[in-house]
This record gives structure tokens, sequence and C-alpha cells, in this order.
């Protein structure tokens, strides 16, 4: 049997990461992906681009990071998105800042920051094995003794004997590459908890959804959430209408917690403000402005003056608007009900997108047992933890990839250092 001081599961952003610190740190590493390629969902973060991560100071960062961020702190700070720029940029990776403290490759491609992981594993000489599938992990008291495989084109298994291993297999979301929730099977068979798993960063699809929005891209709008009548959140910023329903960066980060209230079956309400800096009382005063300069006005024609073309019939269906609207005395009723539509566009929610295209899965390993200071299993003495298989996930701008680099580099490091223990005792 084949054994290593580490054994990574996983070639993505945590696992790679966990392999690096640990090689070098002195161990002697394997990596075992299941993919033919490392990285697949890394290649394809931020539509092509990689935003590696963000700059905010923790106070901010911490504010968009769920369930605990405090469980993340402790990582974070060993290896916090100021040590990941000035990481990368020692592994010959640029870097660029842009919009919302956003960090991506200077090249603009993904790709680069795997080529760039990739090198690095090889220069710190971790030995890397593809194709090659984890089934289990077999244990003896509180020890993992052994890591099955299977080798996913020969179908041949290998035992692999490691001092110490850190699984870093991801989550459910976009399954086709490889994260398909082995992980979780493999470290609920070991005994750990896993809390439910549920699809976020993610499509909401309002209830009579018109396709005339599809491919609308509004900016600086405000969303409000409402679980079983009460609001639960409030963002501000861009919203995309697409053919799967909300999504954009204030749609997706509502949907952590409207998923999770529709898969409970509670009643998910959005009201979407598109005036966000403008009162219902500017916003009447403005309309009775424009229909006075207008000449034998219409409906069109005054929300010409308020809202993009293409949005319009979408938004007047959902308007109760009377007979002869402009027409006096209806004129000041029907002024007062689109006023109130264009601060509070109500849209009930009915289903999101699952898996198949969600950016992130919540839930996993539970954080209850893995120690936050060093990403140990609180089960097995010699078994760490990283990136999306804990239940810890972020927002969109970078967050969940800083997760995993954080996790990864402090469950390589500490993976390290305990099989250097194990081996001098
Ligand atoms: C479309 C999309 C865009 C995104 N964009 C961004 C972004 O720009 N910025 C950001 O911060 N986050 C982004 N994310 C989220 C981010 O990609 C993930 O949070 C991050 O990749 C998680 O890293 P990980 O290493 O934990 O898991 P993964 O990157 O999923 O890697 C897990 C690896 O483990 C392997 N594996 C699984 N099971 C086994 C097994 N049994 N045996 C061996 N290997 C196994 C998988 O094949 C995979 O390579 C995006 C996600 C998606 C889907």
């Amino acid at each position: 049997m084949k054994s290593r001081d580490v054994i990574v599961v996983g070639g993505g952003a945590a696992g790679m990461l966990a392999a690096i610190s640990a090689a070098k740190s002195g161990a002697g590493v394997t990596l075992l992906e299941k993919m033919e390629r490392l990285g697949r969902k890394l290649r394809i973060t931020g539509k092509g681009r990689c935003n590696i991560t963000n700059t905010k100071p923790w106070q901010e960062f911490s504010m968009h990071i769920h369930p605990k961020s405090n469980f993340f702190k402790h990582s974070f700070y060993n290896f916090s998105n100021e040590d990941t720029i000035t990481f990368f940029e020692s592994i010959g990776l640029k870097t660029v800042l842009e919009r919302g403290e956003r960090i991506f490759p200077s090249s603009g491609l993904a790709s680069d920051v795997v080529n760039a992981l990739t090198a690095e594993m090889e220069r710190v000489g971790v030995e890397i094995i593809l194709n090659t599938r984890v089934t289990d992990l077999t244990v003896a008291g509180q020890k993992v003794t052994e890591v099955v495989t299977i080798n996913t084109k020969s179908n041949i298994e290998t035992k692999y004997c490691a001092t110490t291993v850190v699984m870093a297999t991801g989550g459910l979301s976009y399954p086709l590459t490889g994260s398909d929730g082995d992980g979780y099977v493999i470290a609920k068979n070991l005994g750990h908890k896993i809390e439910e798993c549920f699809p976020s960063l993610t499509a909401l699809m309002p209830k009579d959804y018109s396709k005339e929005l599809e491919g609308l891209q509004l900016k600086n709008v405000e969303i409000a959430l409402f679980i079983a009548g009460d609001e639960v959140q409030r963002e501000m910023g861009e919203l995309d209408f697409t053919n799967n329903g909300i999504e954009g960066s204030i749609g997706y980060k509502i949907s952590r917690k409207a998923v999770k209230a529709l898969i409970n079956g509670n009643r998910c309400l959005v009201y979407l403000d598109l005036k966000p800096a403008l009162t219902k009382d500017v916003l009447i005063e403005r309309m009775r402005r424009e229909l006075d300069l207008l000449h034998n006005p219409s409906i069109n024609q005054l929300m010409r003056k308020l809202l993009p073309y293409e949005l319009i019939s979408s938004f007047l269906s959902f308007v109760n608007l009377p007979a002869d609207p402009l027409k006096a005395p209806k004129r000041e009723v029907t002024i007062k009900a689109i006023a109130a539509s264009l601060k509070a566009w109500k849209m009930d929610i009915v289903t999101f997108t699952s898996y198949e295209r969600a950016v992130i899965t919540a839930g996993g390993v539970s954080l209850d047992e893995v120690i936050a200071k060093n990403m140990r299993s609180r089960l097995y003495d010699n078994l760490f933890f990283a990136g999306e298989i804990i239940d810890l996930d972020g927002d969109t701008g970078g967050y969940n990839l800083q997760i995993a680099f954080s996790t990864g580099y402090m469950a390589g490091l500490e993976a390290a250092r305990v099989s250097k223990q194990a081996i001098i005792t």
C-alpha cells in the first residue's frame, strides 16, 4: 500500500492550497482528484475571469460569510485576502482590483489561476494523481487509516495510507465539474454531522414570470425579501432578469434565505424598488410634471420617462390601473398606483434553480465538529476539512474562493504539522 504524510482529496481551490501549504511545510503530499483535470470549477468562476478574493477589511468581509463568520476568522487571519494576493503575485499571477473591491487575475483568465496553482504544486513537489475518485476512508478508533480510491478510467481500486488526510471535495453545485457531493457521503459515513445542504447564490423564479423580462439588467435597484410576512433582508445593487428568473448580485444575495424558506414551505415575496433614490411623493410630483408637459399623453409615454423600454409592459401588467387611466379624475389614482408599484413591485417567488446552476452549496460538514483554529475534525485526530464541503459559504464578490483558499491553507499547514508530530512520536 502506498503511504504518504498528507493526502489531499480534491483538486479544487481548497485542495490545491492545502497541498501547497502542506508541501511547503516539508510534508510529502499526494493530491487525489477524480476528474481528468484540476480545478474544473475554478476555470468557470467569475464568468471565466475568476474573482479570486475581495479586499474588504475583516469587519466588512465577515458580513458576507454565512452562517457563522466567526468560525472563519481564524483561517482568514492566518491566510487573509491580502495574503492571497501576495501569494498569487509570488507565484507569477498578476492581479487587478476592480469595482466592489474584487480581485481578478490581470489576464482576465480563470485558467491562469489554475495553471499558476498547478505549477506551484509541481514546484513544491506535490504528487498529483488524476482520474482517481476517493470512495471511502477507513478508520480505526479516532484515526483515518486508509484512503480507498477507484480509478475512473480503469475501475481499479487502490488504497493509500496517509498520516493525515485533508478532505476538500467541494459541494454539490455544478456537478459536472466534479463537485457532486461525494465528500458529504464519506464524512457522513464517518459519523460527521452534515448540516442540511441547499443551493445558494442561485436564480429565483417569480410567479407568472414574463419572458419579456429576460435579458434585462437593472442597476441601483433595491430588493426586499419577505418570508412568511416578515421582512428578513433588504439589498441594493444590480439585478438581472434571466431565463431562470431573478439573478444578479442582489438576486443572489437574497437567494440564500429565499431558497431555505421555499424548502421549508414558507411564502416568499420580494418587493422591488425601482426608484430607491426617490420617495413616493417625489415620484408622484415628477409624474404630474411629466404629464403636464406631454401633449395628449399616454401611459406608455409617461413610463418611457421612468423606466427602460423593455421593462414597461411587464411592469404595467402588475399595476392595477383604472379604465381611462389618464382622464380626470382617474389621473391621480393612476399616478399613485404607478408610484406605489415603482417603489414596491411585488413578486411571489415560487421556485429556484437547483444545483445544476447554483453558484454555491450552503450547508455541509457541521462547524460544531471542525476545530476552527486548525480545520481538524473533532472526531478523528488526523482528518481535516477545507473549502465548500464545510458548512461555510459567502456572497458573490470573491468571498467563496477566499473561504476555500484560507481554510485550505490552514488545513494543509496543520495536516503537515500533525503528520510531522506523528512521525517524531
Ligand atoms: C459558475 C461559478 C462561478 C463562481 N465564481 C466565483 C468567483 O468568481 N469567486 C468566488 O469567490 N467564488 C466563485 N464560485 C464559488 C467557488 O468556485 C467555490 O466556492 C470554490 O470553488 C470551492 O472550492 P473547493 O475547493 O472547496 O471545491 P471545488 O472547487 O468544487 O473543488 C472540489 C474538487 O474535489 C474533487 N472531488 C470531488 N469529489 C471527489 C472524490 N470523491 N475524489 C476525488 N476528488 C473529488 C472535484 O472534482 C473538484 O475538483 C463560483 C462557483 C460557480 C459554480
